[in-house]
């Protein structure tokens, strides 16, 4: 637990934006200026950003953020980008529901869901993309681009129509309809791939080199990926400035599981917590554990590519990429950019990982729409169905308080669960419901 004392961020950039201070690799600690860069020149580990927090210590408090604006621009102080003019659409302040039928289904009285399945492009990506498309707009970028499993591409067609600008989306060819009409209907440029979300990437990668875009999870990743951060505050600030003892995520990078996790700590050591004293920062986000922040970060992935899970069980140090075949393909990433530091957040949280089966990811979706009127994705089904393993196995008591985070809506992947409709069909008479209806009356 590196958990250090001081301050440790004093590095000049030239141009300062809110409190960042710059970007530092998170493997060889190499210090870079504020720019379009996500991995260090000397040991390609990725970059992420650096902020000032003694000078975010002086002006944030509950006050400033309650004040703020309901998105995720209440949390300003702590996003990379220019709050003043943000490319904003809404994303964040989502509801936070007490769920009382899915907790007394699974033996949970604590249950919280965070709803992020409301969004205005329907996923938590609005929250990266916000943060992105911001940034994207204060480097001069005429169009933003991004490598998608889906909702990636819906928010970021949706934000650069906000922003007035042009988008370049790349996708798997083989996704749901409801991502690709919901990315489609902002008139992006839509390039359906023959191949794997892993084979955009790279591709997508390649194209960053050469094309002066912004690329929001490559060249902008370190500042996109900030985004997910408000992940945690909201939740947080929506306990009454507490942390739940447990939370379930659904992962496909790792990234959002990560900063839900950096979210948390940022908020502890700046004193924002009801009872937790303040702290100061590690070097490094990975290793940075406030001693109050005691909530266990479950992460889960589908069965069928759970490369993350798969590396935690084996106790590994590297992730092994595999080749995806699974239902949930908004999780659906072979070699997550994130995951060692996801095997590090499992570890130093106390949490834990697990994979879905396939076959229970629909059971899943159906159990959350039919006890809390909340219908999710496929990503949500895996994760309901993680929280029930977690229930099951003790892993979660009773009374704990738990959040599970329900990441995207179940509009967009219709065709996973079709086996739903099954009308009474009948004639458009009295006598027609009777026969067919043999419910009460
Ligand atoms: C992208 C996505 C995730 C996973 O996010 P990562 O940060 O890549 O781990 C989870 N749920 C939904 C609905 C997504 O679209
Ligand atoms: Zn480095």
């Amino acid at each position: 637990m590196g958990f250090c004392p001081g301050f440790l961020f004093t590095l000049e950039v030239t141009t300062p934006v809110a409190f960042v201070s710059g970007l530092k690799c998170r493997e060889c600690g190499r210090e870079y200026a504020a720019e379009p860069l996500n991995v260090c020149d000397f040991c390609f580990g990725p970059l992420e950003v650096v902020y000032d927090y003694a000078t975010i210590s002086e002006v944030i408090s509950r006050d400033s953020i309650e004040r703020g604006p309901l998105s995720i621009w209440r949390y300003k102080d702590l996003l990379p980008a220019d709050a003043d003019d943000p490319v904003d659409i809404m994303a964040g302040f989502t509801p936070l529901i007490k769920a009382k039928g899915l907790g007394k289904t699974l033996g949970l009285n604590n249950l919280y869901i965070k709803n992020d399945s409301v969004n205005p492009s329907f996923s938590f990506k609005d929250r990266p993309v916000s943060v992105a498309a911001t940034k994207a707009v204060e480097f001069g970028y005429k169009t933003i681009a991004c490598a998608s499993t889906g909702n990636l591409a819906c928010s970021v067609a949706a934000h650069a129509a906000r922003a007035g600008m042009r988008s370049v989306v790349f996708i798997p060819s083989d996704l749901e309809r409801g991502k690709i009409i919901g990315a489609a209907i902002y008139s992006p440029v839509l390039v359906a791939v023959d191949g794997s979300y892993d084979q955009v990437n790279r591709l997508c990668s390649e194209l960053a080199d050469d094309y002066p875009w912004a690329f929001v999870n490559i060249n902008m990743r370190p500042y996109y990926a900030e985004g997910s951060k408000t992940l945690g505050y909201e939740v947080a600030e929506q306990l009454g400035w507490r942390l739940p003892d447990h939370v379930v995520v659904p992962s496909a990078s790792g990234a959002m599981f990560t900063k839900i996790w950096k979210g948390f700590n940022e908020m502890a050591c700046l004193g924002l917590l009801e009872g937790v004293e303040s702290g100061s920062f590690g070097v490094d986000q990975n290793t940075v554990h406030h001693p109050g922040v005691t909530t266990k970060m479950h992460m889960t992935q589908a069965e069928g590519c759970s490369p993350i899970v798969t590396a935690w069980e084996n106790s590994a140090s590297q992730v092994i990429a595999v080749k995806p075949d699974s239902l949930a393909k908004s999780l659906a990433i072979g070699n997550p950019a994130d995951g060692i530091y996801s095997l590090k957040v499992i570890e130093n949280s106390g949490g834990s990982a697990y994979a879905v089966p396939e076959d229970k990811i629909v059971e899943g979706i159906k159990l959350l729409a039919e006890t809390e009127g909340i219908f999710t994705e496929t990503a949500g089904g895996v994760t309901v169905s993680a929280l029930k393993h977690l229930a099951k196995s003790g892993a979660i008591k009773p009374d704990e308080l738990t959040v599970v985070y329900i990441t995207g809506n179940g509009l967009k992947t219709q065709e996973a669960v079709e086996e739903v409709v099954n009308p009474l069909s009948i004639k458009p008479t009295m006598r027609g419901f009777e026969e067919a209806f043999d419910g009460e009356k």
